[in-house]
């Protein structure tokens, strides 16, 4: 695909968003090589992250869109880069969880790290940096008017039938997808709820073999606090091994 980047939209912790020279409908999404912790407390770079994490988003969104799920991917023209359908942002994280892990453990603390969440709980997170992105209940969604009731449903299914299929893809690989984050956004061309932003692997916990102590996601670099060049070098190969392993995805047969 012939692209011609345009003027800078945004810009986040790990990405750049660029307008689409020449479309309006459309925009540029290009991966940094940075890597953040702590609400970006914990900064380092990582050359060539940006074209690893751009091709591990790339690989999930071509098998969310061959599965019918309605995102903001076009085409992915080179390894760091996507060509989206521009959107309004909706300020949210949508977590869904299948494993007890993570901040859930800390709001429950009844729960027990590694157990099976059946059917998998869904939270919402307000993205507010200021306020260390707090968890919001569906009806402050609705009446702080970040969206309204049908989009909040529509959000939960698309987060569900998402969350799903990444699972079965995984497991086809013998890897358990313990949790995930996404984002939504609304198409500025017609208003439609998309799953847009990126998936790579900074977006979710996988632990190959249900063992946590092999985990390949981003929490290895949240762990290790004082991380030196060889930290940064395994947190590189491990991002590089997702790239690979997601690469397979759109060849996964679901039932
Ligand atoms: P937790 O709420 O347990 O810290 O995280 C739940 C899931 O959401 C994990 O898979 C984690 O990687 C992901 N997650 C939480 N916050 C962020 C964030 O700010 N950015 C990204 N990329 N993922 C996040």
């Amino acid at each position: 695909m012939v692209f011609e980047k345009g003027a800078l939209i945004a810009e986040g912790k790990t990405k750049r968003v660029f307008e689409l020279a020449g479309d309006a409908r459309r925009a540029v999404i290009e991966s940094k090589d940075d890597i953040t912790a702590g609400d970006g407390v914990r900064c380092d770079l990582i050359p060539g992250k940006g074209a690893i994490s751009g091709r591990t988003t790339a690989n999930v969104f071509r098998f969310l869109n061959k599965h019918g799920v309605a995102t903001h991917f076009v085409d992915a023209p080179n390894d760091r880069t996507m060509v989206v359908q521009r959107c309004k942002m909706i300020p949210l994280e949508v977590v869904i969880r299948r494993i007890a892990a993570g901040s859930y453990l800390k709001r429950n603390p009844e729960a027990k790290e590694g157990e099976k969440l059946e059917p998998v709980v869904l939270e919402f997170f307000l993205k507010d940096d200021a306020r260390h992105d707090p968890l919001i209940e569906k009806h402050e969604i609705m009446k702080e008017k970040i969206a309204t009731a049908s989009e909040v449903g529509e959000m939960e299914n698309l987060a569900r039938l998402v969350f799903l299929l990444l699972e079965e893809a995984w497991k086809q690989q013998d890897v358990v997808l313990v949790d995930l984050k996404i984002e939504f956004g609304r198409t500025t061309a017609g208003g439609k709820l998309v799953l847009a932003d990126v998936v790579d692997n900074d977006s979710w916990r996988i632990w190959p073999h249900g063992r946590k102590e092999e985990m390949l996601d981003k929490q290895v670099y949240r762990n290790d606090k004082a991380i030196n060049a060889e930290g940064l070098e395994r947190v590189k190969r491990n991002y590089e091994i997702v790239a690979e392993m997601t690469a397979k995805f759109v060849d996964t047969k679901i039932e």
